[in-house]
């Protein structure tokens, strides 16, 4: 076929509009790469469901902060390795190592082979590690991202493993199971009392709600601890030049459901959203940070069944007093948080995050 000027100019236009578009479409690219991700915050709210989320929010004329500072939501599938039903430390530990275990296990896998945690991971990499909880720090959340034992019952050997061990910084319950002479030599401050929070300037330090066991309900006057806390803990980590890592545990939601304790939710649901503003709020200003707002399972089968306009909260209908099998939400903020969009199981929030670092499970 003869060209003509007429078709050779409009194959000319159809080359320039391809290379436009391949071009448009790796400017698109690069504008898409989010920003290099330097701390990560994993904020579990344990036992939160949407049901929970959702009672909390018909308790208050404005938005949850969570439903409108996050950027991206996801769905995590929540099962263990032997049940469908998951418990807290299997929960946890698919998170800290990326594999499902059964219920019970710490830090182990499924053939109670000791695996390493995002926390070891990270601070074998130069970034420093944290845990922030409302309940003692040897419980189930907390110390799948420290320790490795076959179960969540050996509270003594569980603070053993926290000697020595790779966490810098961490506040909550639990004192009666730890050695405080232990912990000094480990290189870590010690504080009983969560007064001074705000004043707390060190790398290395746990700190005591008290000397009880778990920190109070937030009904039972745990005050601004929650917030307060993990503020504290991101000032110190954020000392270090590498990035932090850093769980925060809502863990008292889960308690709330499994009383069937609507106001206990509710207000655990509610101290939770106050932190996760703060926390944000932070990370909106620091602008390397990754936010991620998760449960390890739903606690309660609630649901909501109509409105209870005298007490100004939903009728809301437990279930069961154990866990349920249905996924729970995953919100995200900051860079990377795009990752967290899509339904996927609760082990691939560990790899997004090592992910997003750079980092395989090889490393
Ligand atoms: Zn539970």
């Amino acid at each position: 076929m003869r060209l003509t000027l007429k078709t050779f100019q409009l194959l000319s236009a159809l080359a320039f509009l391809n290379l436009a578009i391949a071009q448009s479409d790796s400017i698109k690219h690069i504008q898409n790469t989010p920003k290099k991700v330097k701390n990560v915050i994993l904020m579990i709210g344990d036992g939160t469901g949407l049901a929970q989320w959702s009672a909390a929010q018909a308790t208050i004329p404005q938005k949850l902060q969570v439903f409108s500072l996050a950027q991206y939501l996801g769905l995590s599938m929540t099962s263990s390795s032997n049940d469908y039903i998951t418990d807290s430390g299997a929960g946890a530990t698919a998170f800290s190592i990326g594999q499902k275990t059964y219920n019970g296990a710490i830090g182990v896998t499924k053939d109670t082979h000791p695996e390493f945690t995002l926390s070891e991971r990270l601070h074998v990499k130069g970034k420093a590690t944290g845990l922030v909880s409302t309940c003692g720090l040897t419980h189930a959340t907390p110390a799948s991202f420290y320790a490795h034992q076959p179960s969540r019952k050996l509270d003594k050997q569980i603070a053993n493993d926290f000697y020595g061990g790779f966490i810098d910084v961490a506040i909550g319950g639990g004192l009666k199971f730890f050695d405080t002479a232990k912990l000094r030599e480990s290189g870590h401050k010690v504080y009983v009392g969560h007064s001074n929070l705000d004043q707390i300037n060190d790398n290395h330090f746990v700190s005591f709600y008290d000397t009880n066991e778990h920190p109070p309900k937030f009904l039972n006057g745990r005050g601004d601890f929650e917030r307060k806390a993990s503020m504290a803990a991101i000032r110190n980590l954020n000392q270090n030049k590498n990035g932090f890592f850093l769980m925060i545990e809502g863990s008292q939601i889960d308690w709330g459901g499994h009383e069937n304790d609507s106001n206990y939710v509710i207000s655990e649901v509610m101290d939770f959203d106050s932190t996760i503003a703060e926390v944000i709020n932070w990370a909106k200003i620091d602008g390397e940070t990754l936010v991620i707002i998760t449960a390890d399972h739903e606690t309660g089968g609630l649901s909501l069944i109509g409105y209870d306009k005298k007490n100004n909260k939903p009728a809301m209908h437990f279930s069961t007093g154990h866990h349920s099998g249905i996924p729970v939400p995953v919100f995200a903020y900051g860079p990377g948080s795009e990752l967290f969009a899509g339904v996927y199981e609760n082990t691939e929030i560990h790899d997004k995050i090592l992910q997003l670092l750079q980092m395989s499970k090889k490393d």
